[in-house]
This record gives C-alpha cells, structure tokens and sequence, in this order.
C-alpha cells in the first residue's frame, strides 16, 4: 500500500530537520545514527567477547591451582576455614585464604606461612594484588 508520504517525502513531518523540512540531512542523520548504533553494539559485543575470555582464563586458573592443592587450614586473620596451601612446585609454597584474601608465598610451608603473617598486617588481599604464581 503506497504511502503519501512515499511520493513526497519532503512533506513527511519526520524527515523535518529543524524547522525546515530537508529530506536528505534527514536521510543522512538517520544513516549517521545506524552506522554509530552498528558501531556501538560492535564494540558491546567485543567487549563481551573479552570478558567471557577472561572469565574463561580465572577459571581455568583456579582449576589448574587446585591440583596443587595440598590442604585447607583454619584462617589466622578470618577463621574462616578457608586457608588453602599450595605446593606449586618442591620450592614454591603458598597461603592463600579465599575469604579474607590474605596469602604468603615462601620456599617451605614456614616462610609462606611468615609472609602470610605479614600480609595480615600489611593487608595485602591476593584478589586485589594479582601476582604470578
Ligand atoms: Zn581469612
């Protein structure tokens, strides 16, 4: 069904462009508008894209963490018992609780143990300070 304002676009209230009517700034508003909401639903998608990747990234982190998983302890700053120890490796050992977040690297269970202390004081959370393992 054939629309008036298909024959004369020009007297289309909706093309009106300030108080004059202009058909083609209308036209090339609306294609502005398109292309910058194309852009922006790009850059959403993108940026989708890379959380889900980073979320992807913790997680598989903290699956590869618990392998080296050597036990869970009652927390010295939380009580929470929620103190995971790790043994990455023959001299990298570490503290870490998953409630309050503090944590102690060390060569043996004692100096990760000294250096979780420390952190308490300190205040160190290892959520907020993300070191390398
Ligand atoms: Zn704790």
């Amino acid at each position: 069904m054939s629309n008036y304002f298909d024959d004369f676009p020009e007297e289309n209230p909706k093309n009106g462009v300030g108080k004059q009517f202009n058909f083609e700034l209308a036209q090339y508003f609306r294609e502005q508008q398109e292309s910058s909401d194309e852009a922006t639903s790009e850059i959403i998608t993108l940026e989708e894209a890379s959380k889900a990747l980073i979320e992807q990234e913790e997680r598989e982190q903290r699956e590869l963490k618990l392998e080296f998983l050597s036990r869970i302890e009652e927390c010295p700053h939380c009580n929470e018992t929620e103190l995971n120890i790790y043994h990455f490796t023959r001299e990298l050992f570490r503290y870490e609780c998953q409630c309050c977040g503090i944590y102690g690297n060390g060569i043996n269970e004692a100096e990760a143990y000294q250096a979780m202390l420390l952190a308490i004081e300190e205040g160190f959370d290892w959520r907020k300070h993300q070191v390398a393992l």
